[in-house]
């Protein structure tokens, strides 16, 4: 199998792992002699950097060869995919090609488990390290982690890339042993847990070692991140939220990607039929940002009364209208942390308003000037020259303010068919097999 075809497959088998995504544009090309410029560039996806720059990466499976079986992956032993595989090498030298090109800025490589999981971890390592030591390579590199790995690898792991994650893919012990009986939650934790004091004793060492000359010693990845599949089990957003709130606080984790369960070629007979609605991706999303940015707790976006956020609208409205009783906010009078849990007000507006309000009380046009969502922030602020009118205003009016207004459900399930229109009238929906 030729290096084009190797990469085809292994770039889209690693579409999948949404801890850094986009690979999905369309692709236009001008191999066959018009026009300048191709996107075929099977694998390259972008992602953002410690700095915060986009950066674009090569997204490739080392191999999507692997001995365990967890039921969401379309790689799975027992899926009926085309294999392919790379040697760390071949990684290598596509790597050099395209940074050479200026294709891409760095590589994010994953691996389907060969043998076991030291093998896989080691023939991963090599990649990296080859890049680093043989190519003095200082791009990007963001290496997927297997748990259950030794220590020893994971930590080697750590010291030639930028980034490294290990996929959680399910929330709780029990949906792991359903879905991916291979795959152990505690021996996740422990492994996030040693990356943890790696990445801080790292962290120390660099701050030492500030100003002065320091190559090699103390590097280690600066971050690391997880991955969740949503919607592939019937797991609540309460339990996404909570593990998510534990990652964060017990093992400092960068990120967590909430990643949609989509129907995957020839899938397992215990997966769903049909994807979850991706706006429960994207609330998850939001609830997350609230925690990470807000101060927000996972117990006060969701409880267990309310397990799930509620689609229509996004949980920091949703929260303030469970809440009126700690509205309308005085917002010259607020402090921050009250400030940012006002629905509208993003971290950095609210912190303009403190530093706006030293110098004179702030009106309307203030927040106009710093375009907010006056509509939305109104009915929960006091400002120089507002009051909220109607502070009876009930939470459901606001509520359908700005939920999507309901539609019209669809009529005709079952249309007819020209050849056989009496299926119309038989009043079931299996048609003529029930008259
Ligand atoms: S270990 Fe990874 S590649 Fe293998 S089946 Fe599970 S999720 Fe897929």
């Amino acid at each position: 199998m030729n290096t084009q075809r190797k990469l085809e497959i292994l770039a889209d088998a690693a579409k999948y792992d949404a801890s850094c995504a986009s690979s999905g544009a369309q692709r236009r090309d001008s191999t066959s002699g018009t026009g300048v410029g191709s996107t075929g560039g099977a694998g390259i996806c972008h992602s953002y950097a410690p700095d915060g720059r986009c950066i674009s990466l090569l997204k490739v499976l080392l191999t999507n060869r692997c001995i365990y079986d967890c039921h969401y992956c379309i790689n799975r032993r027992s899926s009926n995919v085309q294999r392919a595989a790379f040697s760390a090498q071949e990684v290598v030298k596509l790597t050099l090609d395209f940074y050479k090109r200026n294709y891409i800025e760095g590589l994010f490589l994953s691996s389907g488990i060969i043998r076991n999981a030291d093998y896989t971890m080691e023939q991963v390592i090599e990649v990296a390290r080859s890049l680093r030591e043989d190519y003095d390579f200082h791009g990007y590199i963001h290496l997927k982690t297997i748990p259950e790995a030794s220590v020893e690898l994971i930590e080697k792991a750590g010291e030639f890339s930028d980034r490294i994650s290990i996929n959680i893919e399910l929330p709780d012990e029990e949906s792991l042993k359903t879905f991916a009986p291979e795959k152990n939650l505690p021996r996740t934790r422990k492994a996030m847990g040693k990356i943890r004091h790696k990445i801080e004793n790292a962290e120390e060492i660099r701050k030492e070692r500030k100003g002065r000359n320091k190559e090699k010693e103390g590097t280690f990845a600066t971050g690391q991140s997880t991955q969740v599949i949503v919607g592939a089990d019937d797991s609540t957003d309460q339990t996404f939220l909570r593990r998510s709130d534990d990652l964060y606080g017990n093992y400092k984790l960068r990120r967590v990607y909430y990643s949609a369960f989509s129907p995957i070629p020839e899938p397992s007979q215990i997966l769903p039929i049909k994807a979850p609605p991706l706006i429960r991706e994207h609330r998850l999303y939001q609830a997350d940002w609230l925690m990470r940015f807000y101060g927000f707790d996972a117990r006060e976006i969701v409880s267990d009364a309310q397990p799930n956020l509620d689609l229509d609208i996004d949980p920091k409205l949703s929260w303030a209208l469970r809440n009126r009783q700690i509205f309308p906010v005085d917002i010259n009078k607020a402090d921050l942390a009250l400030l940012y849990r006002v629905p509208g007000l993003g971290v950095r507006n609210a912190q303009r308003i403190v530093k706006i309000r030293r110098y004179s009380a702030v009106k309307l046009e203030d927040l106009i000037r710093l375009r907010v969502s006056v509509k939305k922030v109104l009915p929960f602020i006091i400002a120089a020259n507002h009051h909220p009118a109607k502070l009876e205003d009930a939470s459901e009016a606001i509520r359908a303010r700005f939920a999507p207004k309901p539609k019209q459900m669809e009529l005709n399930l079952f249309t007819p068919t020209v050849e056989n229109p009496a299926d119309h009238f038989t009043g079931s929906p299996l048609g003529k097999v029930m008259s």
